[in-house]
């Protein structure tokens, strides 16, 4: 596991014991954990602080983890894992076809949904690092790592593709200089970091040559950088 860059485990539920329990799990297996008590507040969180997999408890208030489900899916692959009170539900869940990557029955030992999860995250990381991206106007062939806006070739340097995969692999994620220069370069290192800024501005440039009234790299104040198809100028 990435010490510097845990992972970060979004558990929406509602029954305090069971969130508290799953939560001091996770924490002692060095995960970050948010816990969220109601559905509708969980899109407004993702957008701040953009979880890496979603535990999501079926009946909760504000908004019930069905309807919330399809509302992530229509924007975004985070690995979604429901936890549901009965194995009937499960199976009506699983009829649903809802896109969750998981579904674990209460009661539950949390070393189970930690086992779980591992699971899933391992099975979406390889998803991600052999599929091809699509975001928007922007297509990423990972294995020739060519960017096409609209199927058009962008033609970048190796530093921008690496910057661009990350940014579009986690969309809304904001990145850091040292984390975009540890993804490009494969480490990290201290003096690299402000190149990113030269990286950015001449990927931002080659971008606007074909969609120039839009800005999908976001300046994040005080973090860095996230691509977001919410464009603004
Ligand atoms: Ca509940």
């Amino acid at each position: 596991m990435d010490t510097l860059n845990p992972t970060h485990i979004l558990i929406v539920e509602d029954e305090v014991k069971i969130a508290s329990v799953l939560s001091d799990y996770f924490l002692s297996r060095h995960f970050t954990v948010s816990v969220l008590y109601r559905g509708d507040h969980v899109i407004a969180f993702m957008k701040q602080q953009p979880p890496d997999l979603i535990l999501l408890d079926l009946m909760l208030p504000g908004m019930d983890g069905i309807s919330l489900c399809r509302e992530i899916r229509k924007t975004s692959r985070i690995p979604i894992i429901m936890l549901t009170a009965r194995v009937e539900e499960a199976d009506i869940l699983l009829g649903l076809d809802l896109g969750a990557d998981d579904y674990i029955c209460k009661p539950f030992s949390p070393r189970q949904v930690v086992a779980r999860a591992k699971a899933v995250l391992r099975r979406s990381r390889e998803d991600l690092l052999s599929r091809n991206i699509e975001a928007g106007p922007f297509s990423l062939n990972t294995q020739s790592r060519e960017v096409r806006i609209h199927g058009v070739l962008l033609k970048i340097t190796p530093n921008e593709y690496g910057i661009l995969k990350a940014l579009t692999t986690a969309q809304g994620r904001a990145f850091s200089r040292m984390e975009l220069v540890g993804m490009v370069q494969g480490y990290e290192f201290e003096g690299y970091h402000r190149t990113i800024d030269t990286h950015i501005k001449n990927l931002r440039k080659k971008i606007a040559e074909h969609l120039p009234d839009k800005d999908f790299i976001h300046s994040v104040y005080g973090t860095g950088y996230r691509f977001s198809l919410d464009t603004v100028k």
